[in-house]
């Protein structure tokens, strides 16, 4: 399951790839499930839009979308693309729009979800829910077998917790402080911080030196401090490490799994930590598995 380090890294590779483009037209599958707009509402709000960014928000990819219409009328030969962005939302946009911000098309991967940049020639992969038209002659295909991936029309979308890789260390203290759920459950709680999946809660926490199990109120300012730099470092090594990856994923219909940082303690019950040689051990938190080493976390 792509997790926050995976979807940034697909939505900078998205972003270096289709930022500017035109979506001309879209099709979309007959599976209902992928589809968390209705399908009209979907294919009106990116027909005739321009992809003004893509961008991670918690574990969505979000395409900013701009009317592209305006541009096809005459214009007074002004400083191009500048000045136009700045002008007030052009009436024939988004007909639809409940408020005056942006549409956005947001996408979420699920399990098995995937975003492709295409040539039309490709071949169209089993498990395609969406295809997107663009003005450069591409295609952005959603591929997902197993269909818990999610396709969204918004206006100003925003995740409910606070970005992991934004957030400074004092909110980020206050955001556990005085949880009586254990770390690991407070680290999942996407209310809390968006985006921290299994992976890389445990990894943090081993960093950090900190037992999954630990309830969260019984952490000092000095723990908080240690698995607040743990989450960033983890989650920048995964993104760079991302980096040499992503067009296997975004410019490909293979199968190839995500890339993964290097576990130190996830998934590794029984094998010798890496630090101590201590056995790995496994519990399962609030359905979870977690993995812990239990000489070096406490
Ligand atoms: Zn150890």
């Amino acid at each position: 399951m792509p997790e926050l380090p995976e979807v940034e890294t697909i939505a900078r590779g998205l972003a270096a790839r289709v930022t500017g483009d035109v979506i001309e037209s879209v099709w979309l599958g007959s599976k209902p499930e992928p589809l968390k707009s209705p399908a009209a509402e979907i294919a009106g709000t990116l027909e005739l839009s321009r992809i003004a960014g893509v961008r991670r928000v918690g574990k969505h990819i979000v395409f900013d979308l701009e009317s592209a219409r305006v541009a096809r009328a005459p214009s007074p030969a002004k400083k191009a693309g500048r000045a136009r962005a700045r002008m007030p939302a052009p009436t024939l946009s988004h007909a639809s729009a409940p408020t005056s911000k942006p549409a956005q098309w947001i996408v979420h991967l699920g399990m098995t979800g995937r975003m492709l940049v295409s040539k039309p020639e490709d071949e169209i992969a089993k498990h395609t829910h969406a295809i997107a038209k663009l003005a450069s002659g591409r295609e952005l295909r959603f591929v997902d077998p197993r269909r818990f991936g999610r396709l969204s029309v918004a206006h100003g979308f925003e995740a409910v917790g606070s970005e992991p890789l934004e957030v400074g260390l004092e909110r980020f203290v206050r955001l556990f402080r005085g949880r009586k759920t254990p770390i690991k459950s407070a680290l999942l709680n996407q209310k809390l911080l968006s985006g921290v999946g299994n992976i890389y809660a445990d990894e943090s926490l081993f960093r950090a030196g900190i037992r999954p199990r630990r309830r969260a109120a019984s952490l000092t300012h000095e723990n908080l401090r240690r698995l607040y730099l743990a989450v960033q470092e983890v989650l920048k090594e995964a993104i760079a490490l991302g980096g040499s990856s992503v067009s296997d994923y975004v410019d490909a219909d293979g199968e190839e799994g995500f890339f993964q940082l290097q576990h130190r303690a996830y998934g590794r019950e029984g094998e010798p930590c890496l630090v101590c040689k201590t056995h790995i051990k496994r519990v399962v938190i609030a359905g979870r598995s977690s993995h812990y080493c239990p000489k070096c976390q406490s």
